[in-house]
């Protein structure tokens, strides 16, 4: 499972939009990533998600403050 979200994150690094935000599935983190390879997201000790920035809003997450 690691390894496919690993691969749809690389998938969307290699064509990115303006639409997709990452987010740590880690049970501390409360922000999204405008890129994955911030390094807000260094210190992810979990899955890496790339979801589309309409879905953040249900999630009570908050803007990065390094990559936004
Ligand atoms: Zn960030």
């Amino acid at each position: 499972m690691k390894k496919f979200l690993f691969m749809i994150v690389l998938g969307f690094f290699g064509c990115s939009n303006n639409s997709t935000v990452y987010l740590c599935n880690g049970p501390q983190s409360k922000v999204y990533h405008r890129t994955n390879h911030c390094q807000g997201l260094k210190r992810c000790t979990t899955d890496i998600e790339a979801v589309d920035i309409s879905t953040v809003a249900e999630k009570h997450r908050r803007a990065c403050r390094y990559c936004y």
